[in-house]
């Protein structure tokens, strides 16, 4: 059963088995997981229930609904735009379904550097083959790439750069191009129709939406009770109190929110180490009509000098096709006047991609005295360089398909309309605000590992020194897990429940 906030209006208390808070990529398929293993589960969720019916393709009712703040967190300095869903389904909601596992050489990168050598590759393949099953994964097909990612992929041929089209978790897309403001044919294999379903399915399995969880209490080596508060749908004013008693706590809040309910439980790594894999946007104008929005928005993409190695983990940068919606594009150039009058005036003639550049872990996340997070971060020199040389490659991509400009993400640039026009990006200051960033990706800031002074968790993801608390989502990677982080959070939940069962 879904549970709403108003149909617990003056609160409850509960016992169960097992209580995940969080309902996203973690938290749903920990919750599919257990139920289907006999276990009574109570999954706490903050944000609403939003079924594809109700679903209007409307960014100005979507983003409120959906997403973390209505889509406007931000790092502490305004620098980056942290994208996170809110919603039954978490992030899975109102991602771009492009299915990326988790690499071997970076598995191996964080045996070597992290001790996470308690599975095996065969381990954690069994997971990511399960994962991808769970949300039915399967490849693009190419009649499917719109106009959009074939301009790119044709870029990069002309241009000697090489790519592909991505593995994806959609059934019967009807290309409409509003996954970023959830999918209203649930054609998105997202965790609120698959995993939450499979575990409604048992009988075993209630989920309490509306219901922000504030706090744990704890009785030595174990996690006692998980206490929160009950909030007003459009206000987030607090309605009621909830406190749940269970045998076992799954923490699955995601990056940002997982290590704000560790305060005094997570030990000295709690909220370090925090990678947010920074894209910045890339817009060109061509001569004819490519409707960019329309069609499966991340179809494509150039991954050639992508490194993916067990001395570093994932470095250089890949570029990737993406359809916008329009207040989001308005939100995500740094264009005004004349520039933007032509821009969006040619919206329609527009071609758009993100450079996604990995980054190393250094950002924190702590805990205001207003229980809010405070997202500190700094652009690192290593991901500024890659971000140039994505920015380069991008615009030669571009202007090889015959765009007449092509329009960088920096303050100060001007069109390039030929490759005179480049060297600007090499000139041009890339810094917090200087430039619009957005990450969709945010990890690492409850850290797997095998000491408490340098992580959070151990190897089988249990928040070391507590007997019956895990956390499974996107904050256990001790760097970045992959390119899109989506399959390698469950991968994460495969591994860790399998511990329980
Ligand atoms: C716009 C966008 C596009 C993306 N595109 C892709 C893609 O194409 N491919 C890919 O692999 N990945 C993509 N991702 C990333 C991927 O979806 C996430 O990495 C993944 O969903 C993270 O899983 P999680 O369990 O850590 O957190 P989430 O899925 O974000 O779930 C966390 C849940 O916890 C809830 N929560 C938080 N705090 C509390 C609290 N205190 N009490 C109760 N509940 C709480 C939240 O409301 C949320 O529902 C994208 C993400 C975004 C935002
Ligand atoms: S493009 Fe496909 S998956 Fe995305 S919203 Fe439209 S139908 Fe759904």
């Amino acid at each position: 059963m879904i549970r709403s906030g108003t149909q617990v209006p003056t609160g409850f208390t509960a016992r169960t088995d097992v209580c995940i808070i969080g309902s996203g990529a973690g938290g749903g398929v920990a919750a599919g997981l257990l139920a289907e293993a006999g276990r009574e589960v109570l999954v706490l969720e903050e944000g609403r229930h939003v079924p594809g019916e109700d679903m209007t393709q409307r960014e100005e009712e979507m983003y409120p609904l959906l997403y973390r703040d209505g889509g406007s967190q931000y790092t502490a300095d305004g620098g980056v735009s942290v994208l996170q869903g809110r919603t039954l389904g978490g992030s899975t909601v109102v991602n771009m379904a492009d299915v990326v596992p988790i690499e071997l050489p970076i598995l191996e990168h964080w045996r070597r550097g992290f001790g996470l050598d308690r599975y095996s590759d065969e381990r954690w393949e069994e997971a990511s083959r399960a994962s991808q099953e769970g949300v039915f994964a399967n490849r693009i097909p190419p009649e499917m790439v719109n106009l959009n990612g074939q301009i790119l992929l044709e870029g990069g041929e002309k241009t000697g750069h090489s790519g592909g089209c991505f593995d994806h978790n959609r059934v019967g897309c009807v290309s409409s191009g509003y996954c970023s403001v959830g999918c209203a044919y649930d054609a998105k294999k997202s965790v609120a129709v698959t995993w939450i379903p499979r575990a409604l399915a048992t009988g075993r399995a209630l989920v309490q939406t509306d219901a922000r969880v504030e706090s744990l209490e704890r009785d030595g080596a174990r996690i006692t009770a998980v206490v929160g508060s009950i909030i007003e749908r459009n206000t987030n004013r607090v309605v009621a109190p909830f406190r749940v008693e269970a045998d076992h706590v799954i923490l699955a809040a995601g990056a940002i929110h997982s290590p704000l309910l560790l305060d005094g439980i997570g030990g000295p790594a709690l909220g370090q180490n925090l990678s947010l894999n920074p894209q910045a946007p890339l817009t060109a104008l061509m001569s004819g009509d490519v409707k960019h929005y329309r069609g499966i928005p991340q179809a494509a993409y150039l991954d050639d000098e992508e490194v993916i190695s067990a001395e570093l983990g994932l470095g250089g940068y890949r570029i990737e096709s993406i359809g916008s919606t329009p207040g989001m594009a308005a939100a995500s150039m740094p264009i005004w006047g004349p520039t933007a009058r032509e821009v969006f005036a040619r919206f329609n003639q527009t071609v758009a991609a993100l450079v996604l550049v990995p980054d190393r872990p250094g950002g924190t996340v702590t805990r205001k005295a207003n229980g809010r997070p405070n997202i500190d971060y700094t652009l690192q020199e290593g991901w500024k360089r890659a971000l140039r040389r994505g920015l380069r490659v991008g615009a030669e991509v571009y202007l090889a398909t015959g765009a007449d400009s092509v329009l960088l993400p920096l303050v100060g640039s001007t069109p390039i309309r030929n490759g005179d026009d480049l060297a600007q990006i090499d000139e041009l200051p890339i810094d917090a605000n200087w430039l619009p960033l957005i990450s969709a990706h945010p990890q690492g800031t409850c850290r797997a590992g095998t000491e408490r002074a340098t992580s959070v968790v151990d190897r089988r993801f249990f928040v070391h020194g507590i007997q019956n608390l895990q956390v499974l989502d996107a904050s256990v990677f001790p760097t970045t897990s992959s390119s899109h982080t989506m399959i390698p959070v469950m991968q994460v939940a495969h591994l860790g429940v399998g511990e329980l069962l």
